[in-house]
């Protein structure tokens, strides 16, 4: 079976971080290092997850309780939880589906005095144009936040205009360390309040980071293709739901004492691995896999939509279609030897009960609707071709009016 997504990092960059476990290490230097390979250096932060970051800037921001954030209406659940915790209100922008990006216009409609800054996800490995968002946010006086968690492409270090920049290294990320983010911070003054706050916070240890690589070597042996099948006919047999497991397996920081969790500083290791992972960024992968979505969606043509494709750059981090029957779909290809799944971690903010009329309704249809399929450079252009049969046979075609409906009520007005 072909497995929904690689856990893209190396046998080598694992052994590395084992090796290292062993080793004396300097914190201080390693963070260096590491704020070093991003373009000036001095305005990042260095930290254990994106989500320890985000939770770092709502602390230092000190934006009065109450304020509104806006927020590309997708995002994972913990962001939205972080925003709460700090007593703000998530304010959902819907999406518009071809770019995934939030719309302009829903962003305009709202904003009010409340408002204090804005999150922009760039999702499924698609960039936002953030020229507009920018703009717009400047004239209203809003902090512009990236969350580039989804976008790494190895250059990528910030669109200049943005006030923050959030880049993960988490499992499923790309050229993933385990773990660690890089947070680009464009004022001096806030940079250096998270800072030292972050630095009152306890360290992540080395068995703490050795228990992930072996977790990883775990994860990875399980997921070659014999293996995978062998696994999710024994689930079946067992009557266990084996997309739930499969799909809970990778996600960090689950279950209780969420914030002790994700306030802390990372290993040295975590750091010594994360900086060989972006040293050795393989560009020639990332090639391949757009390569490989190209092919896709020549061979996927009119017959389903895929969320986002229209975003420029673009690295396929993953490979979404939108189906009137997903389930179903799912289910199909899972049987053909295709581990297509219905499974992420992404919620669609609800409106908060002051504006209803906020309400992400673009981005709840393509939730609905969604459906992953496997895609990496390891797949033979064969097996590519077989699973597209399948999808143009199997698919029920989202209907295109049903967003083009909802993108038509989504003109500013006044
Ligand atoms: C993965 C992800 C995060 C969280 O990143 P961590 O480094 O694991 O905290 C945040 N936002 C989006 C859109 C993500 O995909």
């Amino acid at each position: 079976m072909w497995v929904r997504k690689r856990i893209d990092i190396g046998g080598l960059d694992i052994a590395t971080g084992l090796v290292r476990c062993a080793l004396p290490a300097d914190q201080g230097r390693v963070t260096e290092r590491v704020a070093r390979l991003w373009a000036h250096g001095d305005d990042v932060l260095v930290c254990l997850s994106v989500r320890t970051g985000f939770d770092l800037l709502l602390q230092a921001v000190r934006f009065p309780r109450g304020s509104h954030l806006l927020m590309s209406a997708i995002n994972i659940g913990d962001m939205v939880r972080i925003v709460e915790h700090h007593g703000l209100v998530p304010v959902p922008v819907d999406v518009e589906p071809s770019t995934m990006a939030p719309r302009v216009g829903a962003m305009a409609r709202a904003i009010t005095p409340a408002a204090r800054g804005l999150v922009v996800a760039h999702l499924f490995g698609g960039r936002v144009a953030m020229r507009p968002i920018a703009e717009l946010a400047r004239r209203h006086g809003l902090m512009v936040i990236e969350d580039c968690a989804q976008a790494f492409d190895g250059g990528f270090r910030g669109h200049p205009e943005a006030d923050v920049s959030m880049f993960s290294f988490g499992p499923i990320k790309t050229s993933t360390a385990l773990g660690g983010a890089v947070i680009r911070v464009g004022d001096r003054q806030l940079l250096g309040r998270m800072r030292s706050l972050h630095q009152g916070y306890p360290s992540q240890t080395r068995v703490m980071y050795l228990r992930r690589l072996l977790k990883y070597v775990g994860i990875k042996g399980l997921s070659t293709r014999l293996t995978l099948r062998a696994v999710a006919q024994l689930f079946t047999l067992l009557k266990v739901d084996y997309d739930r497991v499969a799909g809970s397996a990778a996600r960090g920081f689950a279950g209780r004492d969420f914030f002790d969790r994700i306030r802390r500083q990372p290993s040295p290791v975590l750091l010594a691995v994360l900086e060989r992972r972006l040293r050795r960024f393989d560009a020639f992968q990332l090639c391949l896999q757009q390569r490989k979505a190209a092919r896709l969606l020549e061979l996927l043509g009119d017959h389903v939509a895929c969320p986002g494709v229209a975003s420029q750059p673009h690295t396929f981090w993953v490979f979404p279609i939108l189906v009137d029957n997903p389930a179903e779909l799912a289910g199909r290809l899972r049987e053909a030897g295709f581990d297509a799944t219905r499974q992420h971690s992404l919620t669609v903010i609800p409106a908060p009960a002051e504006g209803p009329a906020w309400e992400a309704k673009t981005a709840s249809a393509i939730m609905e609707r969604i459906v992953y399929l496997p895609l990496y450079p390891q797949m033979p252009d064969v097996e590519i071709e077989r699973m597209a049969q399948i999808v143009t046979r199997a698919a029920r075609r989202a209907d295109r009016r049903c967003f083009e409906s909802l993108a038509a009520g989504d003109v500013p007005r006044g």
